[in-house]
């Protein structure tokens, strides 16, 4: 029974990639995500079910448009299988024992982290269209959290999420606003603010700041490298948000075991 549940939860994850890929590749560009349906970006023929199945159509066509047999990009049938093996996880740590309602909303939010991933990546930009979908989303879960707890805040508190919101984003504000202050150019993007205040919703004020650090800690490991490796020099901007993405998955599976080594007092 247990590989069913799964099975399901995999084939929805390659589902919902499929529609991320629609979300990175048109958002930033200020396109409906709807309208119109998906086409061929070479020769323009609107795809079909047959077309659209994840990862399965890309195979079966063997990565060319059915039509004018373009080259289809790799990237999509990978987002789809990257996306379903992000829900595994979360499955795993939230969905048993019939707790649907936090697997979905981790889910929900790594959706939409997701997204955000790779248009910052590409963009360095974090829409704001992103960022009010993953707020309401965190603010239907506080108050479901109101009258029927969930684990994901590990407190029962209902202003527990309320300073979650706060918490990390108040903390990189003052970041951002010393920033602007001091180097008079925007060092670190007001995106990333408002990307933690949705995050908070989520996670409650002690895995959010957890997630920030985690973030942090990471951003500042990769650019090491990266500077070791002589690919980016110290000028170069590398985005924040990226690094809040895998922060806040990380916390998301290990957030509790994370805070019990670094603060124990406060677990
Ligand atoms: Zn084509």
């Amino acid at each position: 029974m247990t590989i069913f549940y799964y099975s399901i939860v995999f084939a929805y994850g390659l589902l919902i990639g499929s529609f991320l890929n629609v979300c990175i590749c048109r958002i930033p560009l200020e396109e409906s995500v709807v309208k119109p349906p998906s086409h061929c970006p070479n020769c323009g023929t609107r795809l079909t079910a047959v077309d659209l199945v994840p990862v399965f159509s890309y195979l079966f066509l063997r990565g060319k448009c059915r039509h004018c047999k373009a080259k289809i990009s790799l990237k999509y049938p990978m987002l789809e299988l990257l996306t379903a093996l992000i829900y595994l996880p979360l499955f795993y740590k939230y969905g048993q024992n019939g707790h649907y309602i936090e697997f979905f909303a981790a889910a929900y939010l790594m959706s939409i982290l997701i997204v955000v991933f790779f248009i910052d990546l590409k963009h360095q930009i974090i829409p704001d269209g992103l960022v009010i979908l993953g707020l309401a989303g965190g603010i239907a879960l506080t108050v479901y959290n109101l009258f029927r707890p969930v684990a994901i805040f590990h407190d029962r508190a209902w202003w527990n999420p309320i300073v979650g919101m706060l918490a990390g984003s108040g903390f990189l504000f003052l970041v951002a606003i010393i920033g602007l202050l001091i180097y008079k150019e925007e060092a670190m993007g007001f995106g990333d603010v408002k990307l933690l205040a949705a995050i908070g919703g989520y996670l409650g004020w002690k895995m959010t700041l957890t997630a920030l650090l985690t973030s942090i800690i990471l951003s500042a490991l990769v650019s090491v490298i990266l500077m070791a490796l002589k690919i980016r020099d110290r000028k170069d901007h590398i985005p924040l948000g990226p690094f809040i993405v895998t922060g806040t998955y990380i916390t998301l599976l290990f957030g509790w075991d994370i805070l019990k080594i670094l603060y124990p007092s406060f677990v």
